[in-house]
C-alpha cells in the first residue's frame, strides 16, 4: 500500500463515515497550493467552501494568531478581555451595522439568528407565544444541527433525524408570488442565502433579493441573509446582498471569518434586534474568545481596504469568461455564479460530478461536486491568474478526455 492509502486506510477504519473524501492526504499548504504526504502539489479550487479566502498560511493571519497565542488564548465570557471591543466595532462598521454576536461555527450564527428572529417576534412585533414562523428557500443549506436539517429539502441531510423541529415554511427560491403567499402575521424572519452554495451556486433572478427586501420591510419581518459562504470577498463585493443594492436586518457570517485558522462566526444586526438577549439567554463557551477575535479583526482589517474583493471580481470576471466559452461544446451544460465563485454543470455523459473531480485530482487540482453532476470553483482569494488559468486548462484537459 502507498503512504496515501494507508493513511487512507487508517482514517476509515477509525473515524465515522460522514464523509467521502477525495483520496488525497494533504500534509501542508500556502496561498492557494497544497502538498500531499507524497510531496505532490495541487492547486486548491475549493478554498475549504470560502474559509480560506486569503488561502493557505497567510501571513498576516498567522502573526495575529501567533501574536495573541503569547498574550492570552482564551477567558470566556464571563470576563472582559481586550481584543473584543475592538472585533465587534469592526466588524459591526464592516457590515454597516450596530451590533455583534459572536459565536464559532456557522450552523452556530444560523441557530442564534433563529432564536433571535423567534424572541424579536414576541418582544417586538408582538407574535402570540408559540406561534413565530420562519420562511426559508427550498435546496437552502444553512448547517447541519437537529433544528436547521428540520428546515432542508435535502433527503440525506434529514432523513432518521426527526423528530423535526417545527416553525419553519419552505418556499421555492427566486419565487416572489411563493414569499409573498407565504407571510402571515406570524412571521417573524425570512433566512436566505444571497446566493446558494451547496445548491450549485444558483444565483437568484435579478430583483429577487430587492423584492425579498421590500416584502420583509413591508411585512415588518426581518431578513436574515446568511452570507456565511457568499460574504466577505467572494463575490467581489464584501456582501454578496449588495450585487442587488441590498441590505438585509441581519448578516450571518463565518467560514473566512476566522482566516482559515479558527472557527469564527457571527451574528450582525441592529442594535434593537440583538438587544433582545439578557443575560444568560444565549452564548457559547468560546465565542468571542481573544484568539478568534484577533485572527477576524486581521480578516475585517484586510477587507476593510477592498482589494480582496475587488481582486475577486477582476480575476472572477476572467474564470466566468474562460467557463462562459465552455458552455454549448457538449460538456458543460450551464455555469452560474458572482466573483470567484462558480458551479459547473458538466454533461451527465462525461460522469458524475466526483469522477470529473477525481480526474481534476490526478491533473493537480482539487475542488468539490455537490449534487449530480456540478463541480464548484472557488479558489482562495488570493490566487494568481496564472495559477487560475492553469487550472481552468486541467479543467479543459478533464472535459477533452
Ligand atoms: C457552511 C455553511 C453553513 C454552516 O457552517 P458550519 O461552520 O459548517 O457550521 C451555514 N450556511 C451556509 C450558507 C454555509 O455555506
Amino acid at each position: 500500500m502507498s503512504i496515501t492509502e494507508n493513511a487512507i486506510a487508517s482514517a476509515e477504519a477509525h473515524s465515522a463515515h460522514n464523509y467521502h473524501p477525495l483520496p488525497v492526504v494533504i500534509a501542508t499548504a500556502e496561498g492557494a497550493w497544497m502538498t500531499d504526504v507524497e510531496g505532490r502539489r495541487y492547486l486548491d479550487m475549493l478554498a475549504g467552501y470560502s474559509a480560506l479566502n486569503f488561502g493557505h498560511g497567510n501571513r498576516r493571519l498567522l502573526d495575529a494568531a501567533r501574536a495573541q497565542l503569547d498574550r492570552v488564548t482564551l477567558t470566556s465570557r464571563a470576563f472582559h478581555h481586550d481584543r473584543f471591543a475592538d472585533f465587534c466595532t469592526r466588524l459591526a462598521e464592516l457590515c454597516g451595522m450596530e451590533s455583534v454576536l459572536p459565536m464559532n461555527t456557522g450552523a452556530e450564527a444560523v441557530e442564534t439568528a433563529v432564536k433571535t428572529a423567534r424572541k424579536w417576534g414576541y418582544r417586538v412585533k408582538g407574535v402570540p407565544d408559540g406561534m413565530a414562523k420562519i420562511i426559508v428557500a427550498a435546496n437552502n443549506f444553512h448547517g447541519r444541527t437537529t433544528t436547521i436539517v428540520s428546515f432542508s429539502t435535502d433527503p440525506e441531510a434529514r432523513e432518521d433525524f426527526g423528530p423535526y423541529t417545527p416553525g419553519f415554511e419552505i418556499v421555492p427560491y427566486g419565487d416572489l408570488t411563493a414569499l409573498r403567499e407565504a407571510m402571515t402575521e406570524n412571521t417573524v424572519a425570512v433566512l436566505m442565502e444571497p446566493i446558494q452554495g451547496e445548491a450549485g451556486v444558483l444565483v437568484p433572478p435579478p430583483g429577487y433579493l430587492p423584492g425579498v427586501r421590500e416584502l420583509t420591510r413591508e411585512r415588518d419581518v426581518l431578513f436574515i441573509a446568511d452570507e456565511i459562504q457568499s460574504g466577505l470577498g467572494r463575490t467581489g463585493k464584501t456582501f454578496a446582498c449588495e450585487h442587488e443594492g441590498v441590505v438585509p436586518d441581519m448578516y450571518l457570517l463565518g467560514k473566512a471569518l476566522g482566516g482559515g485558522v479558527v472557527p469564527v462566526s457571527a451574528v450582525v444586526s441592529s442594535r434593537e434586534v440583538l438587544g433582545v438577549f439578557r443575560p444568560g439567554e444565549h452564548g457559547s463557551t468560546f465565542g468571542g474568545n481573544p484568539l478568534a477575535c484577533a485572527v477576524a479583526l486581521e480578516v475585517v482589517a484586510m477587507l476593510r481596504t477592498g482589494e480582496f474583493q475587488q481582486r475577486a471580481a477582476e480575476l472572477g470576471e476572467h474564470l466566468h469568461q474562460e467557463l462562459g466559452l465552455l458552455v454549448g461544446g457538449g460538456a458543460v451544460e450551464e455555469v452560474r455564479g458572482r466573483g470567484l465563485w462558480a458551479g459547473v454543470d458538466i454533461a451527465p455523459a462525461l460522469g458524475t460530478g466526483r469522477e470529473i473531480s477525481k480526474k481534476l485530482m490526478e491533473r493537480g487540482v482539487l475542488v468539490k461536486d455537490t449534487h449530480g453532476s456540478t463541480i464548484r470553483i472557488a479558489p482562495p482569494l488570493v490566487i494568481s491568474k496564472e495559477d487560475l488559468d492553469w487550472g481552468l486548462e486541467q479543467l479543459r484537459g478533464v472535459l477533452r478526455h
